[in-house]
């Protein structure tokens, strides 16, 4: 089978959140399975040094009103990829979501170049049967292919957050390609505008995102909107969990850390907790528990409740790191508790990918309190390394992280702590949980063992992607 993902995201090359981490592993996954799956994305500069171009799929005069564009034939590390070369949109600086003045146009653009190789082919013979977009960037793949001309691939529409929906003024309409008759309800219409996730949600042949909590919330109270849309196409609609690329998040080869280690070395262990320590300025203090985030600031992740509890942890001996960046309100809160409680609580405002190995192999407990999650993956990063989630009960979190209660222990099913209410007293309340047991060091441990050796593979995830592109009747053609 071959199939097409278009994306905005690509780890290592660009990254904002999960959504690059998955679009790395999952194809990669899928190939492993015997499918050819390929990747388009923008030719970000980049991606475009750290990849070797083998060719053109093709070229146009003008996508979008940015210019000429080619779709280049281009090779990562075991996925072909498509790269849309349109120098005026992605040559540039700056995070793919920057620059709002051309934001719908161009991943109108990118969506244009998706459905252009769904219905041409890449000029060399390759055509993909499945079409398969990702987030709000990619939305109006399903749009261009349904209203366009030419054989119909089909189309398949991935949610991996719904708070994100790609909203534009109608205006747009004509710059985006497409004619009148689609701004209505039943094509790309959303409320007056035009919605790039509603309309990919639309007229996508199958939907599915990160899990299966998350797939059943966004057709109730969580769905930003579009719960009505998502509950009338509850039977296309997929909740696959997300998996680890087990390559970049394994802690017995991650060349981030100072001591390597696993589940039958968890000794091993201690030397990361002191390195982050001395790292991020917190007392090298072997016998704390050590809290930690990694996380976008944003208030659907929460973090306000973690500001509530600074000086709860405190008070009870804990020390507190995080490192984040978004809104700078929480930004600026979280500077201050750390200016409050020197060597106790620590916070790093930016981006880096090696600290955040680092966090997770230092910390006893990750805290995601995110008020919504579609997957997280975080909480899953934590147990591969060892440091038990706090979750609240939530998308995928609820998926992925077996509470500790009397009957879990005693079952050894085990591997977090979960809590409900979406405020700081109810995360206090579970951070009392957590520290109750870190003074029972054997039942820790056992928790612990249970999430590192817990299987959040992608194959699985791989397979049932493959169970659902099975379901979309052939397009014949
Ligand atoms: P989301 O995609 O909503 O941001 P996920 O939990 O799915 O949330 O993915 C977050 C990804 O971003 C993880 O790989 C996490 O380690 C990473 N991350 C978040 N914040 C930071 C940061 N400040 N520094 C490094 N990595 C971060």
């Amino acid at each position: 089978m071959k199939i097409l993902f278009v994306a905005s995201e690509l780890f290592p090359y660009v990254k904002t959140g999960g959504l690059g981490d998955v679009m790395a592993a999952l194809p990669r996954a899928i190939r492993a399975l015997g499918a050819d799956v390929r990747m388009l994305v923008p030719a970000y500069p980049a991606l475009r040094a750290a990849v070797e171009i083998q060719g053109v799929a093709a070229t146009f005069a003008d996508l979008m009103g940015g210019g000429p564009a080619r779709i280049l034939r281009a090779e990562a590390p075991g996925l072909p990829l498509y790269l849309l070369d349109q120098p005026a949109f992605f040559d540039r600086p700056g995070g793919p979501y920057d620059h709002p003045d051309d934001l719908a146009r161009r991943f109108a653009a990118l969506a244009w170049a998706g459905a252009h190789l769904g219905r041409v082919g890449d000029g060399g013979g390759w055509r993909p049967e499945v079409l398969h977009g990702h987030d709000w960037p990619a939305g109006l793949v399903p749009a261009y292919v349904a209203f366009g001309e030419g054989p119909r691939p089909a189309t398949v529409m991935t949610i991996h957050n719904i708070a994100f929906q790609g909203r534009f003024p109608a205006s747009l309409l004509s710059d985006l390609g497409l004619p009148r008759h689609t701004l209505t309800p039943e094509g790309v219409e959303f409320h007056g505008d035009i919605g790039f996730l509603k309309a990919g949600l639309k007229l996508a042949d199958r939907i599915s995102t990160v899990s299966p909590t998350y797939a059943r919330e966004i057709q109730q109270a969580g769905g930003h909107g579009l719960e009505g849309l998502l509950a009338h196409r509850h039977q296309d609609l997929w909740g696959i969990l997300n998996g680890v690329d087990r390559e970049v998040w394994n802690p017995a080869k991650d060349p981030n850390l100072v001591s390597r280690y696993d589940l039958r070395h968890p000794a091993r262990r201690a030397p990361n907790r002191l390195d982050f320590q001395k790292r991020m300025g917190l007392q090298e203090d072997p016998g704390a528990p050590l809290f930690s985030a990694v996380s976008r600031l944003d208030p659907l992740k929460g973090l306000d409740l973690v500001l509530d509890n600074v000086d709860h942890l405190v008070a009870l001996g804990a020390q507190l790191a995080v490192l984040g960046t978004g809104d700078v309100h929480a930004e600026g809160a979280f500077r201050q508790a750390a200016q409050r409680h020197p060597g106790r609580v620590a916070v790093f405002i930016g981006y880096d990918e090696a600290l955040a190995h680092r966090a997770f192999a230092a910390a006893d407990v990750v805290l995601v309190p995110s008020r919504q999650e579609p997957c997280g993956l975080t909480q899953l990063y934590a147990q591969a390394y060892g440091a038990l989630p706090l979750v609240r009960r939530t998308g995928g979190l609820a998926d992925t992280v077996v509470g500790v209660s009397p009957g879990t222990l005693a079952d050894g099913t085990a591997t977090g702590f979960q809590f409900e209410a979406a405020n700081g007293w109810a995360l206090g309340e579970a951070i009392n949980r957590a520290l109750a047991l870190f003074h029972d060091p054997a039942t820790w441990r056992q928790v612990q063992r249970r999430g590192m050796a817990a299987d959040f593979g992608w194959e699985g995830p791989a397979r049932a992607y493959l169970d659902l592109y099975a379901t979309i009747p052939s397009k014949g053609n």
